[in-house]
């Protein structure tokens, strides 16, 4: 099977003695860490079987938040995470896409357009979600994350909402549950983001960069009601704990070519497409976001810092919907996998770390 890190480690080289200097420092080391992973570049550790008496050394990853090996075996603790967050209510997907008049300034001004974008929409939910034909109060959560891609790889940034359908009242005494079909209205919503993301603009001296129709034109908003349950936010969480494009949709890597699947969005069939392999890795690297930045939110009543807990919130609304509670006992337990022997079967331990050699002698 062709991977990620395969392209990267036959092309990667070449691209960056191409771009080297004009590229942004977290770009090549993208690239640097995608190509060492688990290939001993980031020291390999040492288990042991006592059972067949064998020394196995397994090479570390890199870790690195775009590769997608890392990402994947990031999921399924992440998976749990939220499965522990999960609230006997029905949840939404509200997705936010920016218009294309904007792309050009967003790409050159990240950090900022995108934390607008957190911020403006966080800020119309909360406005629409005080009207009582929605919620009635500004006591809403939920887990919001950024999206940078298309299907094809292309700069498509929007933002994913996950949302139980709910709030706490104002007074912080009860549940109030959103209406089945919809959170809030998305023509207000879109109007509201939209306006506020102007203003935003003004305040960070972009507006003049930006060509005015986009404040005319209508933002793709979609709200998609998903029911309850495990089943449902399991869904959801996969479908936005993802990197922009993972393994198995690589299909092979050929003669400086990589073909890869792609989803039709319109026809809703996957397609295959080719690219030449620089084309491939610089639309790659359009989706390595500002060192640092946090893709993923949790707001209101899901932030840490929330005086609720998440007991409290399952009893607030198990008062007013009569509440199977038992759906949230069935959450099976978080087991991190053990290092198993690959002669035997059995359990390995640790042993020691080896350091890479870049790393330089230990001690
Ligand atoms: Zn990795
Ligand atoms: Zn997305």
């Amino acid at each position: 099977m062709s991977t990620i890190q395969d392209i990267f480690q036959t092309y990667g080289p070449q691209y960056l003695a191409l771009h080297e200097d004009r590229m942004p420092r977290v770009h090549k080391k993208t690239i640097q860490d995608i190509i060492g992973c688990r290939s001993g570049s980031f020291g390999t550790i040492l288990y042991g079987c006592h059972d067949c008496q064998t020394i196995q050394p397994i090479p570390c990853c890199c870790g690195n938040r775009h590769c997608p090996t890392c990402q994947q075996n990031k999921m399924d603790q992440w998976l749990h995470k939220q499965m522990e967050k999960l609230l006997p209510t029905h949840y939404f997907l509200l997705t936010i896409t920016l218009p294309h008049g904007l792309r050009q300034v967003v790409r050159s001004h990240q950090k900022i357009t995108y934390a607008a974008l957190f911020s403006c929409t966080h800020e119309a939910l909360k406005k629409l979600a005080r009207d009582k034909r929605f919620v009635g109060s500004t006591r809403i959560g939920y887990l919001a994350v950024l999206h940078t891609w298309g299907s094809m790889l292309q700069y498509h940034p929007h933002l994913h909402l996950v949302i139980p359908g709910g709030a706490v009242s104002e007074k912080g005494d009860q549940w109030l549950s959103s209406r089945q079909d919809l959170f809030v209205h998305t023509k207000p919503l879109e109007k509201i983001v939209k306006a506020k993301f102007k203003d935003a603009m003004t305040k960070a001296q972009l507006i003049d960069k930006i060509d005015p129709s986009v404040w005319k034109k209508q933002w793709v908003v979609d709200s998609q009601a998903v029911g309850k349950g495990q089943n449902s936010l399991r869904y959801l969480s996969r479908y936005v704990f993802r990197v922009a494009i993972s393994n198995n949709r690589i299909k092979s890597i050929e003669n400086g070519v990589i073909t890869f699947l792609y989803k039709d969005r319109r026809k809703k069939t996957w397609k295959t497409m080719a690219l030449d392999a620089m084309e491939f890795i610089r639309r790659f690297l359009q989706h390595v976001l500002p060192k640092g930045f946090m893709k993923i939110r949790h707001y209101g009543f899901l932030n840490p810092n929330s005086p609720f807990s998440i007991k409290q919130l399952r009893e607030l609304i198990s008062l007013i919907h009569d509440i199977i509670r038992d759906l949230l006992t069935e959450i099976p337990e978080y087991k991190k996998q053990e290092m198993k022997c690959a002669c035997c079967g059995h359990a390995l331990t640790f042993i020691a770390f080896l350091r890479p050699p870049r790393w330089g002698p230990s001690g």
